[in-house]
């Protein structure tokens, strides 16, 4: 552990394109936390520390079991860094790698924890706007989820946030809505786009549209049909599948229109297979 600031940051627990997370400790309250630190070359960017302060705010108002909850904001040795909780886990793609396929049941909970992080954090007037596998933890013992990275959510009661701050950095292509790929504004809906995409790559162990340049994905997920999902998930309902299908749906309007609404359709169908696990 060296010092850093108030805190010590020790082991290295992951990076992501613009910080990397180190495990830490503040002895003043003598809390083990995790601590987020923009990498050295967008130190000094203003667009990156934005995206900083938007995260903290973001997951700062937030305190659900279903999100990392933010303990911190701040800057030190000139580096701005996020003091959160300390999740032990790993990221959902890496959960999906070593598990695949999943056990239906363990696909459910994953697919209902995080249907209920979005609801809660809609309700509370945040989009997340980067869901995708590396944004969302997995303890692997008891298959909890934690979803992170609320570095470009969109705070829709803050007066203070503007969208054209925010447009540079909007997403990743695999996982973006098509709405979002258009300019169009972010609701609740794009990020059940975004988590169908997730859900899709779970059931049928690949992504939805082919891998290829950034620019052709955004092509594909604009123009090509959703392939059929081909589930590898043993004894998969053919109502997930249509679940799976309906967050997919191009057209907003047609998707679900809440994670409220997801929810419902996700517990009857966890209700289903609980009863034929019993039978
Ligand atoms: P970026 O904004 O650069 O994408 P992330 O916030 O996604 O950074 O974090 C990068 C990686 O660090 C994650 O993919 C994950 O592996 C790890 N990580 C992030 N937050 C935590 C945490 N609170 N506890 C444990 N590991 C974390
Ligand atoms: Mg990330």
């Amino acid at each position: 552990m060296r010092r850093f600031g108030r805190y010590e940051v020790g082991e290295e627990l992951g990076r992501g394109a613009m910080a990397t997370v180190h495990q830490g400790y503040d002895p003043q309250i003598r809390r083990t936390l995790a601590i987020k630190i923009l990498h050295d070359d967008y130190a000094c960017d203003p667009e990156y520390r934005q995206r900083f302060l938007t995260e903290a705010r973001a997951a700062g108002t937030l305190t659900h079991p279903g999100i990392v909850t933010v303990f911190d904001v701040g800057e030190a040795e000139g580096r701005p860094f996020i003091a959160m909780e300390l999740v032990e886990g790993q990221t959902l793609d890496a959960y999906a790698e070593q598990f695949r396929p999943l056990l239906l049941r363990n696909f459910l909970k994953v697919a209902q924890q995080l249907a209920e992080a979005l609801d809660y954090a809609h309700r509370h007037g945040v989009i997340h706007r980067d869901i995708k596998p590396e944004n969302i933890l997995v303890t692997s013992a008891t298959v909890n989820i934690k979803v992170m990275d609320f570095g470009i959510a969109e705070t829709l009661f803050d007066p203070e946030w503007r969208a054209e701050d925010h447009t540079a950095s909007a997403g990743t292509p695999h996982y973006m809505a098509p709405e979002l790929i258009r300019g169009g504004d972010a609701d609740g809906r794009s990020d059940l786009w975004s988590m169908g995409v997730v859900l899709y790559e779970l059931l049928t162990g690949h992504r939805p549209f082919l891998d290829g340049e950034a620019g052709r994905v955004l092509e594909r997920v604009l123009e090509e049909p959703v392939p059929e999902p081909r589930p590898i998930i043993r004894d998969c309902p053919e109502d997930l599948v249509a679940v799976v299908r309906r967050l997919l749906e191009r057209d907003p309007s047609r998707r679900y229109q809440s994670a409220a609404e997801l929810l419902v359709d996700l517990q009857r169908i966890e209700d289903e297979r609980a009863e034929r696990e019993r039978a």
